[in-house]
């Protein structure tokens, strides 16, 4: 199943990608505000507060099908000026 891109396993794994960026990209945010490393508690809490919203969000993004993925996947856009669709299987 490694070959094809579209398989839900390939889709779930960019899906945790993206949302482990954007956790630390919020994670440094924070260290920043609180001045000191705010650690492993910050990911469960960022987890409980917001895997859900981003969940939907992701669903609804376009960015989700596109090659650029790593590049503006978290954004998760509807509406991408780099998007670029998968090749056609
Ligand atoms: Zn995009």
């Amino acid at each position: 199943m490694l070959t094809d891109i579209e398989g839900n396993g390939i889709v779930m794994q960019e899906y945790l990608k993206i949302q482990k960026q954007k956790i630390e990209i919020d994670k440094w945010n924070e260290g920043c505000r609180r001045n000191t490393d705010p650690g492993q508690e910050y990911i469960i809490e960022w987890i409980e507060a917001n895997a859900g919203w981003f969940r939907e969000a992701w669903e609804g993004s376009l960015c989700k099908a596109c090659r650029k993925i790593l590049i503006c996947g978290i954004e998760l856009r509807n509406q991408c000026d780099i998007y670029r669709p998968r090749e056609e299987k």
